[in-house]
């Protein structure tokens, strides 16, 4: 079996930057699945996986453009210290996630701190890296039809919704 749309793939993956430090990895977790072509991974990283077998091993360079987005200006904002409430000690360098326009969830890092105003990035965190990714392909199987229906994949016993 190949991957294709609407297959649940498994992989392990290590994901790398330009310089080679470890971002994020599967190494010593459960590998990471997802259902192809329902853009639950990166775009860049969806395209190289697609006609790959199991056992398969690759690696992709995806630019920003095809994975967590380019950097943008305009995405840094300023907004009131009470937008915080109940956090004790606000930090720059600290994450939240939030409601995104589009009603996505989006994670927002705070800047700095100027009195009331706190400078908040809606930046994804990876925005604007080139990402490398080391992926092996460790299992494929087609997808339920309530996995298609929902978008995702679902685990063995750890579904709640
Ligand atoms: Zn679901």
């Amino acid at each position: 079996m190949s991957i294709t749309a609407d297959k649940v793939v498994s992989i392990e993956y290590t994901l790398t930057d330009d310089d080679g430090d470890v971002l994020d990895t599967s190494v010593g977790e459960d590998p990471l699945v997802y259902l192809h072509g329902a853009e639950n991974i990166v775009p860049g990283l969806e395209q190289a996986l697609e006609g790959k077998g199991t056992g398969d091993e690759l690696l992709v360079v995806v630019e920003p453009v095809d994975g967590y987005g380019e950097y943008l200006a305009e995405l840094i904002s300023t907004v009131d210290k009470d937008m915080f409430e109940g956090v004790d000690e606000l930090e720059p360098g600290m994450e939240f996630h939030a409601e995104a326009p589009d009603g996505d969830s989006q994670i927002v890092t705070v800047r700095a701190i100027d009195g009331n105003d706190v400078t908040i990035d809606a930046n994804h965190p990876l925005a604007g890296q080139r990402l490398h990714f080391q992926v092996k392909v460790v299992d494929i199987r087609d997808a339920t039809d309530e996995e298609l229906t929902h978008g995702h994949p679902h685990g063995e016993d750890d579904h709640e919704h």
